[in-house]
């Protein structure tokens, strides 16, 4: 048994989603061997059990619970000011890309992106006489440690030749994405498309546009998209003006004060985890030349040191600058950030060792 009490100040939240069955598990005649303990947040897999924040089975309607429950209370905490990162994790096909909305071809309604998109211009229109807004979006890739711009339609088609060429992401001539990291500790990506927005339909023109780009790579790239990390980040900076305060003996304070906030949202669709087995228990008997995902190690290492409260208080080093995932969402994950994983699982026999790893790394983040 490998149970655990939910804790309620973890400041990662995990939550677990069994997709169904699919048409092709189906027709390979899989059987279903993950049970989920009706009225507990709680997943059976063989002689193990888990419990996390939220499970959310292949019944009923997962996605709205899911976005009551885990995206809201981020997308509200970005009006306050509050970084939050969404990641999706799992082995490829659990429903990553399904449950983010980061797929050109699903371009559903259904996927969390739309969703939050949704919510946050429902609250800025019914905010906007009181706040001024604005909003930033930005839509990139990490492959291989490297940063791709999927809003830069230049390097659309040239990125592909370059990568077939070269091996390398990256357009020829355009300088590398970097990850910069000011004295206040706000982490900045240079050289990134970064496109304002005023409305829901230009920021989905955004996701449509970058899951396109990162849809045609991955065809012509042996399949990068399962090796890859999709970080779609949407940033809200409010102007407040704050009323002239009336003073005791009935005069006015004519200077108009201004509040400044801004926060940022990451929604990260991870790599598939099916790589990063060999890092666990059998880390041992790892083989030269098979490809470690850097970024989920690291990550899980940093969530795992984030989410250990002895070792926080002890004041232990957290290992963000391991890779660029784990850099790049240094500034929104920890402190007073609000981070959740969605690990993502198919409840199909055959995935039943991806699916007891993916419930093992969830498991190590709480
Ligand atoms: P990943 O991004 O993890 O590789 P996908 O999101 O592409 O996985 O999902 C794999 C397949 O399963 C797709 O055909 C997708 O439509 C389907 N799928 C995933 N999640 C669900 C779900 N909750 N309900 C129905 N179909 C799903
Ligand atoms: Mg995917």
């Amino acid at each position: 048994m490998e149970a655990a009490a939910a804790s309620e100040d973890c400041c990662v939240k995990v939550a677990v989603h069994v997709r169904p069955l699919i048409g092709d598990e189906k027709l390979q005649g899989c059987k279903d061997c993950v049970t989920v303990v009706s009225g507990k947040p709680q997943v059976q897999i063989g002689t193990h059990s888990f419990t996390f924040d939220h499970v959310y089975g292949s019944t009923g309607s997962p996605s709205s619970a899911m976005f009551e429950e885990c995206i809201v209370p981020l997308v509200d905490g970005l009006f306050q000011g509050y970084n939050a990162t969404v990641l999706a994790y799992g082995q490829t096909g659990s429903g990553k890309t399904y449950t983010m909305g980061t797929g050109f071809k699903d371009g559903c309604q259904t996927g969390i992106i739309p969703q939050v998109m949704n919510a946050l211009f429902t609250k800025i229109e019914s905010l906007k006489h009181q706040i001024e807004f604005q909003l930033h979006v930005s839509f990139i890739e990490i492959l291989k440690e490297e940063v791709r711009d999927l809003l830069d339609s230049t390097s659309l088609n040239k990125s592909d030749t370059a990568s077939v060429n070269t091996g390398k992401v990256n357009v020829p001539g355009k300088p590398p994405i970097q990850i910069r990291e000011s004295s206040n500790g706000v982490i900045t990506l240079a050289g990134s498309t970064e496109v304002s927005v005023t409305t829901l339909k230009e920021m989905s023109a955004c996701l449509e546009q970058g899951s396109l780009s990162r849809a045609t790579g991955s065809t012509n790239m042996n399949n990068q998209s399962s090796r890859s990390h999709a970080i779609f980040t949407i940033t809200l900076e409010q102007m407040r003006k704050i009323n002239p305060v009336v003073s005791g003996d009935g005069s006015h304070n004519d200077i108009m004060s201004e509040e400044y906030l801004c926060a940022k949202l990451h929604l990260v669709d991870l790599a598939g985890s099916e790589r990063a087995k060999r890092t666990g228990s059998d880390g041992m008997r790892f083989k030269e030349g098979v490809h470690i995902n850097k970024g989920l190690l690291a990550l899980g290492n940093v969530i795992s040191a984030l989410g250990d409260e002895k070792k926080r208080k002890e004041g232990v080093h957290v290992p963000y600058r391991d890779s660029k995932l784990t850099r790049l969402l240094q500034d929104s994950l920890g402190g007073n950030s609000r981070t959740v994983m969605i690990a993502c699982i198919s409840p199909a026999d055959i995935n039943a060792e991806e699916t007891l790893n993916t419930l093992k790394y969830a498991n190590r983040a709480r």
